[in-house]
């Protein structure tokens, strides 16, 4: 047998992530946020810090074991029936992680035989649910509701169920999925509609539950993914749907029977948050208010409070981002495989804390450093 020199193939491999511009560092927050998902402020708000602490106190750190065994508590069932009436459906599910949950909803309904149509620019969760799956995979050019419609009729009818995967905001590119032409198709072809709302869920919509609901588009849906990572401050994800899609993934989920469950303090936290949500709608409208204002500012048509600024190499996104950093704005460059080959940008994440004088100083450097 050829003997693998295992840490000369690593090693060769890094040393190529350094030749491309794409070794990765950590680094701790510091300087302007621009680039975390906290997009209302509730990471650090005194409601959820409260909360938490209290449930910490009382319930202790770990949850010590799986939700089907000891792990459970009346917490999570509590978030998900109040997080199933925030997104108006039968039921949801809590997930450690939205990856996780990404993956327990591909792993879970898609089968052999089935197809699963995917967008271009899903997330690398969306791509590995539907990787480890056993249906067949179609990838469609992103957001392109013809080219879909010619797949899936090109795929004609003896393949076995479809599954339409897409996310409602973009994380990279910041635009909207076509919600309503999707549901329409859906509707057309009898494909089963998964949209994972992870940019969106307590933003978007009169009540913040996300672009499904803005879009009007509930009953079409057949099941929605929603981290509470980002916009609600916290951690985990909610898979919401029909009561038996739920019970099935109570049952069958890998990632949710196999793995511990969260720290049952997390659950004051969400509740805080939706709570936070519900009762503060100004925070999610100062948000499209400073993003609308960002986009006019760099020339942008109006969107999304996800501002890509692409610059296609990695070294030029990398001396930008540090120019900016410098300057104490806490902004990252974004490079493949998170983004297409020859796409690297900074992507501006907008938050509630931001001001519009803030937005004119990033604005100004940007331009400087762009020039
Ligand atoms: N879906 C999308 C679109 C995401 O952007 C992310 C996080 N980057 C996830 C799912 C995964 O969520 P989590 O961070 O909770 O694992």
């Amino acid at each position: 047998m050829p003997e693998i020199d295992l840490e000369r193939r690593v090693r060769d491999e890094l040393a190529q992530l350094d030749r491309a511009g794409l070794r990765r560092e950590l680094h701790e927050p510091s300087g302007i946020d621009l680039s975390s998902n906290d997009y209302l402020g509730l990471a650090a708000s005194p409601q959820l810090r409260q909360r938490m602490a209290a449930a910490l106190q009382r319930e202790g750190c770990g949850s010590t074991g799986s939700r089907l065994l000891r792990g459970h508590r009346d917490s999570f069932a509590c978030i998900e029936r109040r997080f199933a009436e925030f997104k108006r459906t039968d039921r949801s599910l809590y997930f450690s992680s939205g990856y996780l949950a990404n993956l327990a909803v591909l792993t879970s309904f898609p089968q052999a035989g089935d197809v699963i149509f995917s967008d271009q620019f899903n997330h690398a969760s969306l791509i590995d649910g539907s990787r480890l799956s056993r249906a067949r995979r179609v990838i469609f050019p992103h957001n392109d509701v013809a080219a879909l419609r010619r797949l899936m009729d090109e795929d004609g009818r003896e393949s076995g169920q479809k599954f339409l995967v897409v996310e409602s905001l973009f994380s990279m590119e910041g635009d909207f999925a076509p919600l309503a032409d999707y549901a329409e198709l859906c509707r057309e072809t009898s494909s089963a509609l998964i949209v994972d709302e992870a940019h969106a869920a307590g933003i978007y919509g009169d009540r913040g539950s996300g672009l499904i609901e803005a879009a009007g588009i509930d009953d079409a849906v057949f099941l929605s993914i929603n981290t509470c990572g980002k916009a609600l401050g916290a951690a985990g994800a909610f898979v919401a749907g029909p009561d038996w899609a739920i019970e099935f993934l109570e049952q069958r989920a890998r990632p949710f029977i196999f793995s511990t469950a969260p720290p049952p303090a997390i659950a004051a936290a969400i509740d805080a948050s939706l709570t936070l949500i519900e009762a503060e709608p100004e925070r999610r409208a100062r948000v499209l208010q400073l993003a609308s204002y960002l986009r006019h500012r760099l020339g942008l048509p109006s969107g999304s409070h996800i501002v890509p600024v692409i610059f296609g190499s990695n070294e030029r996104a990398l001396t930008v981002a540090a120019a900016l950093q410098a300057e104490g704005f806490d902004v990252r460059a974004i490079r493949p495989p998170t983004v297409p080959e020859g796409t690297a940008r900074l992507r501006l994440s907008v938050n509630v804390n931001l001001t519009e004088a803030q937005l004119d100083r990033l604005v100004d450097l940007l331009c400087a450093a762009s020039s």
